[in-house]
């Protein structure tokens, strides 16, 4: 009798141990990892793949990478186009990991190119919190899928995240509503706020294309000056992975201010380490320099 207990007692541990086993998640973006480990909670271990700071433009996965990827239940990507490694991830799971590509369940803005052919997806789809709480819903969405006998977990952590994100939204819209329509002009060194500028009603004028390592050339310089000076733009900002030499020569040649620096790229750092904290430091440099 004392041996069957034991033996009873050995299974159901390993029952337990089994079933405790966290769901394996990679994620490629700081911000997918936060949604994985808020909406997974203690059911998922995340393994953030693109550094917070980093750029994911010029992101290549290196062998370990590949390596976590391989033993992976699921893998998150932005998707519009922002990992052009998609095949080797996919390669190195032998097709057998799940890909989610949250950012393809999204509305796609477009960033104009130099002729009408040229024109690009626009990936940083996170810095509208309205996306935010449909990626965090369709990461839930793959999270169950992937273990089902834990949909109530997520979707309870899921409905907290979600009552969060609404929460900062309504503090953006108020924050934001202290500038004047008139006053909401965003000039940056590379086109990442379109989905902001969308949602908060600011129009945009970049200082280049798509990535952080483009040049502008001097003619694309010249007609930014003109439309700052036209425009009586007050500030223009600096990011967390551009180099801001032309915001240095547009704030010496048209008065402008330089108003601080923005997380663009994904998460940023300390306090700014978390969407919530990123996005209310962007909106809140946004508007106090614009005011
Ligand atoms: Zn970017």
């Amino acid at each position: 009798m004392r041996l069957l207990l034991f033996s009873l007692f050995s299974l159901l541990t390993a029952c337990a141990s089994f079933a405790a086993e966290p769901l394996r998640v990679s994620a490629f973006s700081s911000v997918l990892a936060e949604i994985a480990s808020r909406v997974g909670g203690g059911e998922v271990a995340v393994t953030s793949h693109v550094p917070a700071g980093s750029d994911p433009h010029e992101f290549e996965p290196k062998p370990s990478d590949l390596k976590t990827v391989a033993k992976a239940d699921l893998v998150l990507l932005s998707a519009k186009h922002l990992e052009g490694y998609v095949g080797k991830l996919k390669e190195a799971s032998g097709g057998k990991v799940p890909v989610l590509e949250v950012g393809a369940q999204l509305p796609s803005l477009w960033l104009e190119g130099e002729s009408k052919n040229a024109r690009e997806e626009d990936p940083h789809w996170w810095h509208s919190v309205e996306n935010m709480r449909k990626a965090a819903k369709v990461v839930g969405a793959g999270l169950i899928a992937a273990r089902p006998e834990q949909k109530g977990v997520f979707s309870a952590n899921l409905e907290v995240y979600t009552t969060e994100l609404t929460a900062l939204q309504k503090w953006a819209r108020v924050k934001v509503a202290e500038l004047p329509r008139d006053k909401r002009k965003l000039v940056t060194s590379h086109d990442a706020l379109q989905y902001f500028a969308k949602e908060y009603g600011f129009a945009v004028y970049p200082v280049t294309g798509l990535t952080a390592s483009e040049q502008p050339s001097s003619r694309q310089v010249a007609d930014l000056l003109k439309t700052i000076k036209a425009q009586k733009v007050k500030a223009v900002f600096a990011e967390d992975t551009a180099n801001p030499k032309v915001l240095r020569q547009i704030t010496g040649e048209t008065g402008a201010i330089l108003g601080g620096q923005l997380w663009v790229d994904g998460l940023g750092t300390g306090a700014a380490g978390t969407y919530e904290g990123m996005m209310r430091h962007n909106v809140t440099t946004i508007v106090d320099a614009l005011k």
